[in-house]
């Protein structure tokens, strides 16, 4: 939920970003655009395009024949079943480019088909969008083979700033529309929708206008436009593109490729989107800190982490780094910790084999120092940690949480203040 709370954990943390810029941390930047993407993930679920497609078609936008398969046999079926002299084969991640990347081929045979198929199920497509790692394909999406004349571009999203929806057009379709905004953002064309009136007739005919279709497919546009609004909207998606969008030889207008996100502030209410997570789609680790409401990204240095609240957590590794050691994780446990949080929060420190030394800082607002300092005695004796752990408690009965540490029995180290506690951390490093 990337509620409000979380928006202005999300400005500590730029600020903090800011307020330290003088200490030469180079990997600060890349930190930052990393929180921004877990925000923006914890913020919206993600579905591949055949479930975006079968989305659309229940709101009758025009989107190619297509069926998805698991497997070869499943792949040659649904060609047959598709009928046609062409088809498409298409890998299904949570990704887009996968055209440049090989994940998009076209077959002229049934043959064809299951070569492909039996070439691109298991293989691990790397597209710009994915980790340099890749993504292993495990689904496919069949499609009948459709005559482009044209390849156009449409897109609707929320504007927070604006409390409105933009629905966005292009004559630049089928490539990175980053690209075009940025080098020829003259060739996009965007409309504000007000919530209360939703896309009013004469803005989908200034859409389709815009994109320059004429006669029947200009109505095809019309129609395809409005329908796609109330695909998006009745679904509360937080993101609806198609790129392409296409117009056929025979002045169809339909969507090639499809990506829809929702905001999951509205999940409850869809469970038959909630259905459509695919958890392959997601890093364990991930799903393990998401599970209990952690915020964590992995980083490379071998210091682990956990820290409540973003701003702090960024504080952290700032003054780790200057202390001369280097952070494995951005790790925000968040305004509620407690034993069930502050033990997932270990495992997942645990499972990092880098991590030589653990600082716990968290300072007690809402939450009690002396329940924080349970919480980390009672994971410890859950999760068998044997590694160096410092902790460092401040705010409310940071007095009595030290103490209950210190007569745990349980080798921690318990530091006063922040610089004494990146110290003790960095100095446990080197024994
Ligand atoms: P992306 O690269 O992940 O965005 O995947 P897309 O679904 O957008 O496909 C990439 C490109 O493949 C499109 O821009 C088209 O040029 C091409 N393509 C996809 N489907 C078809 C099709 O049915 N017929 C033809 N001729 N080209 C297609
Ligand atoms: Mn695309």
């Amino acid at each position: 939920m990337l509620c409000d709370v979380r928006r202005f954990e999300l400005r500590l943390a730029i600020q903090a970003l800011l307020l330290s810029h003088f200490l030469s941390y180079k990997p600060r930047f890349h930190i930052l655009q990393k929180i921004l993407l877990t925000h923006s993930k914890v913020a919206e679920m993600k579905i591949h395009e055949y479930q975006a497609k079968e989305i659309l078609r229940k709101f009758n936008v025009a989107t190619p024949n297509g069926k998805v398969a698991f497997s070869v046999d499943e792949a040659v079926n649904a060609a047959t079943e598709i009928g046609g002299d062409g088809w498409v084969v298409k890998a299904q991640i949570h990704a887009g480019g996968r055209g440049k990347g090989g994940g998009v081929k076209l077959a002229k045979s049934i043959d064809e088909v299951r070569r492909l198929a039996s070439q691109m199920l298991g293989m691990t497509l790397v597209t710009h969008q994915t980790d340099p790692e890749g993504k292993a394909v495990k689904r496919l999406l069949i499609e009948q083979g459709i005559n482009i004349a044209k390849e156009l571009y449409a897109g609707i999203v929320l504007d927070r700033s604006a409390s409105k929806n933009v629905f966005m057009v292009s004559t630049e379709g089928g490539v990175e529309i980053e690209k075009v905004a940025a080098e020829s953002p003259e060739k996009i064309l965007k409309v504000t929708v007000d919530p209360g009136l939703g896309l009013m007739p004469f803005q989908a005919k200034e859409l389709a206008f815009g994109l320059g279709l004429e006669g029947d497919a200009f109505k095809n546009g019309v129609k395809f436009l409005t329908a796609l609004y109330k695909a998006y909207e009745a679904s509360d998606a937080s993101l609806a593109e198609i790129n392409p969008l296409v117009l056929t030889k025979e002045g169809a207008v339909m969507a090639l490729d499809a990506k829809m996100n929702f905001d999951d502030n509205s999940l409850y209410r869809h469970p038959e989107i909630v259905e459509l997570r695919d958890l392959d789609e997601e890093s364990p680790l991930e799903v393990e800190a998401s599970k209990s409401h952690l915020n964590y990204i992995k980083l490379d240095g071998n210091v682990g982490c956990m820290v409540n609240g973003a701003g702090l957590a960024m504080a952290t590794m700032d003054i780790i780094k200057l202390t001369g050691g280097e952070p494995a994780n951005f790790l925000d446990v968040g305004g509620g910790a407690n034993v069930d949080t502050v033990s997932s929060g270990f495992k997942i420190i645990l499972s990092d084999p880098n991590v030589r030394a653990i600082l716990i800082n968290i300072f007690g607002g809402i939450v009690r120092c002396d329940r924080v300092a349970q919480g980390v005695i009672e994971a410890a004796k859950r999760v068998s940690v044997n590694l160096p752990v410092v902790v460092r408690l401040e705010g409310t009965n940071a007095k009595e949480g030290a103490e209950l540490l210190r007569q745990s029995g349980l080798d921690f180290a318990v530091a006063n203040g922040l610089k004494d506690a990146a110290e003790k951390v960095v100095a446990a490093l080197r024994n």
